[in-house]
């Protein structure tokens, strides 16, 4: 499955968000049969229209789709001249899918800061210039064979041409991620740029940020185009020891009305481009993961590859109608429950079943 990698200057709070994230684990209760690697956190997105869809079908329980982020360990400054466990931090990180950075927003005199200052804008700075330098070294090693072969192979020459422009943004200091907008990234997707990926941004912060309107703005215009979380590692910790009123009223206390593990799965599960489909029956409610843009066969072979081969149509109501007209026989009969082929493109919130060959 698809992951985001943890990333961060020491001391913002990176260890201590991911130990709520795995203490928030749910993949143990509920899917017995996954393995769970140690530096894995698994957390369920939450989702209650899957509450709602049990109700109507009686379904014996509730399975959510889930987001897995990574911690990625070791230093970061000077990680692109190999420094120490520097190629190692790089090499997680290609890996991951995604990267989803810690950034310190929180003052406490008692957590030393590495520069010695809180200043959100030069971590990330920092964070960028070492991923923008490993870019700038793919392309260095990857530009002279491809100028030699583009003249033999029409394909390498357009590559070769986004491989350039791309070097002109990082020259600018720029992540390729951050000018998505005018460059298509795609473009350069088989040199596995680190920057081409995703991002997202964690703001680990305290009451006076997570109150601060104007503040949170500042920052989260700064990180565009990629998604801005706020929360407060600490109190998410907290949180997982209290009961739901408790909890409730911590997260109140603090100026956020959603946990913030919460607002994280939900980014995550966005910036992976990932969107879910729903099931339901007396057994089980449940959320599946799929690629936005998928079509309904590539929908079907996530439950099983079979479905996908044996694909023959699709029911299909929106959620929003089922939950509206309260079942499936008075959805039919409203005429809301529609029979897709093989093109449909799965749309967010589809409640499915699958008619299949096999
Ligand atoms: P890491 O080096 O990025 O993994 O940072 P840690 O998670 O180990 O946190 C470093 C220190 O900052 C620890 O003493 C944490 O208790 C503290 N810390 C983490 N998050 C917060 C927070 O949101 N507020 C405050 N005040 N302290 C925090």
């Amino acid at each position: 499955s698809l992951t985001l990698g943890i990333v961060g200057l020491p001391n913002v709070g990176k260890s201590t968000l991911f130990n709520a994230l795995t203490r928030n684990d749910v993949l143990a209760a509920n899917y017995p049969f996954a393995t769970i690697e140690p530096n894995v956190g698994v957390v369920e997105l939450p989702d209650a229209r899957l509450t709602r869809l049990s109700e109507i079908f009686g379904s014996e329980r509730i399975l959510p789709a889930t987001v897995s982020f990574v911690d990625i360990a070791g230093i970061v400054k000077g990680a692109s001249v190999g420094e120490g466990m520097g190629n190692q931090f790089l090499a997680n990180i290609r890996e991951a899918d995604a990267i989803c950075q810690v950034v310190r927003v929180f003052s406490d005199d008692d957590v030393v800061h590495v520069d010695g200052r809180v200043d959100p804008f030069a971590d990330i700075e920092v964070i960028e210039t070492e991923l923008i330098l490993a870019d700038m070294q793919t392309l260095e090693k990857a530009l002279p064979r491809l100028e030699k072969d583009a003249r033999k192979n029409k394909d390498l020459a357009v590559l070769l041409d986004a491989a350039k422009k791309a070097e002109g943004y990082l020259n600018d200091g720029k992540t390729l991620f951050s000018v998505k907008g005018e460059f298509d990234l795609s473009s350069v997707r088989e040199l596995h740029l680190l920057t081409a990926k995703p991002f997202l941004y964690v703001f680990n912060a305290d009451e006076g940020v997570l109150t601060d309107d104007a503040r949170k703005d500042e920052l989260r215009a700064a990180v565009a185009p990629a998604d801005a979380v706020f929360l407060d590692a600490k109190v998410e910790s907290e949180l997982l020891e209290l009961d739901e009123d408790d909890a409730k009223e911590l997260l109140e206390s603090i100026g956020q009305d959603e946990a913030g593990l919460h607002q994280l799965a939900r980014a995550g599960f966005h910036t992976l481009g990932l969107q879910t489909y729903l099931t339901a029956g007396p057994k089980e409610a449940r959320a599946w993961t799929i690629r936005q843009g998928d079509t309904a066969p590539k929908a079907a072979g996530v439950i099983h590859t079979d479905f996908e081969k044996g694909f023959i149509k699709a029911e299909i109501v929106s959620f929003d109608d089922l939950d509206t007209h309260g079942s499936m026989n008075d959805a039919k009969a409203a005429g809301k429950v529609r029979m897709e082929g093989k093109d449909y493109v799965m749309a967010d919130g589809d409640v499915v079943e699958f008619r299949s060959g096999v």
